[in-house]
């Protein structure tokens, strides 16, 4: 298991974005995205966010800018 890096984001999903496509769910390492069935169509959605390393791979693959890294809630895994 890999433990979250410090001072690593978190994915944020714009549902209004997300094609589906699920770039993001093949290229999530520790597998903590899926694709899930929302109002007529599939998006993205991240099921473990103490899973995700915050590699953010998942934005920088995703071709329709619906992935932002944000910052961690204070108090998860770290607070820088
Ligand atoms: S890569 Fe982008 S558009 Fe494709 S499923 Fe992931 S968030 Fe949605
Ligand atoms: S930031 Fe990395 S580990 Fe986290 S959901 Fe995206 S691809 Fe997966």
């Amino acid at each position: 298991m890999t433990a979250p890096r410090r001072g690593a984001g978190l994915p944020r999903i714009d549902p209004a974005r997300c094609t589906g496509c699920g770039w993001c769910v093949a290229v999530c390492e520790p597998h903590v995205l899926s694709l899930q069935a929302g109002a007529g169509r599939k998006t993205s959605t991240l099921d473990d966010e103490a899973g995700c390393t915050g590699c953010a791979l998942c934005a920088l693959r995703c071709p329709f800018d619906a992935i932002r890294m944000v910052r961690r809630p204070p108090g998860s895994s770290d607070s820088v």
